[in-house]
């Protein structure tokens, strides 16, 4: 087999689609972001990205890089073993020590990523509990899916956020076999969020374990930043809370915070969190600092509130649509994959603005978009820039527009 041309004939296919994906280059500012340089071959140019997922700014937040410089210096580079080889360094403990508490459970478990979290987690609950049954929500994350898959328990997808569907799949069951009911609170490219004390209910009244992931939601929501379960006073009612430290906390790490029991469990069960190099201590050391300081600290979130509030109602003064949802999430919908690949190019050739174009498989097919995550760190002359060059494009591209209600 002529396995390189292979491999041609499958991108070429994905290049036709127009779902071909490029990565920007960029060099990220640290005390300027969101500006960068974007470099394409030889240029180099000074850009404003607007779809970041550091959504605070916390990536360059002076107390995250004090904690991450001290811990360098103090202890080192790596951590130097998988967590049960020498690598459980003290700022891994004070990090869990600081998850757990932040969602008000027993105890926390890290590890590398929200995706292997996720992988992890949820693959060895469905495995190894035995005859268990996975209740998965139609738009959960790859991660999620790949970790039940993975587990090779039954699993059943409920409609996206479809209280009614759900409920008749879980009484479609024994009382007494075991479920997991597995779902998202803000869900990341159409920023609607789940009825997670509705779940609850259903989950208690036949007898579910419930795991929630709030990736897109912690650090952002709720009074210390647990996410929407701490928001709406449900942390004590889920059985698996998810996050991730590369989001909003702006370092990298996942974890699951939960009983004792489940956590010892997940520790002493699961290949994804057994055979791996533990996370660098800095980075332990960056993510609690982080986690403390949101803690604390309402400023960011109102902050980043206020400014999703200001571009949504620019947006909807000149009609570009964009899909409405109670989070922090813009999605501006275009549609088709080629529009929205040649959109974000000319954005960042003409405005130096960076929004990279989500398109399948991120998203289904015709539902192709530009997703925009407004910071606090972002300027109202950033936002200024921003309206105009849509509108600009909106209008070369004469794509279309909603109706502008008078003014
Ligand atoms: C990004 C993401 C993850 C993975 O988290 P990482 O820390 O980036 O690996 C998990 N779940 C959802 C919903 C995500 O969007």
């Amino acid at each position: 087999m002529d396995y390189d041309g292979f491999f041609r004939a499958e991108l070429d296919g994905l290049r036709e689609e127009g779902n071909y994906r490029v990565f920007a280059d960029l060099e990220r500012a640290c005390g300027s972001f969101p500006k960068a340089v974007n470099r394409d071959g030889e240029a180099a140019r000074e850009v404003t990205i607007w779809c970041s997922n550091d959504y605070l700014g916390m990536g360059q937040h002076p107390a995250v890089l004090a904690a991450m410089h001290d811990a360098l210096d103090t202890v080192g580079a790596g951590a130097g073993g998988t967590r049960n080889i020498s690598g459980t360094t003290h700022h891994h403990v004070l990090l869990e020590r600081e998850l757990a508490d932040l969602h008000g459970k027993p105890a926390a478990l890290l590890f590398s990523s929200g995706y292997v979290s996720n992988w992890a987690a949820l693959g060895t609950l469905a495995a190894r509990i035995p005859d268990c049954i996975v209740l998965s929500d139609a738009l959960n994350h790859a991660s999620m899916i790949e970790g039940i898959r993975h587990s090779r328990a039954e699993r059943q997808i409920w409609r996206h956020n479809d209280l009614g569907h759900l409920e008749e799949l879980l009484a479609a069951q024994p009382t007494d076999r075991p479920k997991l009911i597995a779902f998202e609170s803000v869900y990341s490219m159409d920023g609607d969020i789940a009825p997670i004390a509705e779940i609850c209910d259903l989950a208690e009244r036949y007898n579910a374990m419930t795991y929630l992931d709030e990736v897109h939601a912690v650090g952002l929501y709720g009074p210390r930043g647990g996410g929407v379960a701490e928001e709406r006073g449900l942390m004590d009612r889920l059985t698996v809370i998810e996050g991730t430290l590369g989001k909003a906390f702006g370092v990298m790490g996942g974890y699951i915070a939960a009983s004792e029991e489940l956590c010892d469990f997940v520790r002493s069960f699961a290949s994804g969190f057994i055979f791996t190099t533990a996370l660098p201590p800095a980075v332990a050391a960056g993510a609690c600092a982080s986690v403390r300081h949101l803690k604390e600290s309402g400023a960011e979130r109102a902050l980043q509130r206020e400014r999703v509030r200001q571009v949504r109602t620019r947006l909807d003064a000149i009609g570009i649509p964009h899909k409405c949802n109670p989070s922090h999430i813009i999605p501006v919908m275009v549609g088709d994959p080629v529009k929205c690949r040649y959109l974000s190019d000319i954005l960042l050739r003409d405005h130096g603005i960076y929004i990279q174009p989500i398109n399948y498989p991120t998203v289904p097919k015709g539902t192709e978009r530009l997703r925009i995550t407004p910071s606090p760190v972002h300027s109202s002359a950033d936002i200024d820039r921003l309206v105009t060059a849509l509108e600009d494009l909106w209008a070369q591209c004469q794509l279309a527009r909603l109706p502008v209600a008078a003014q």
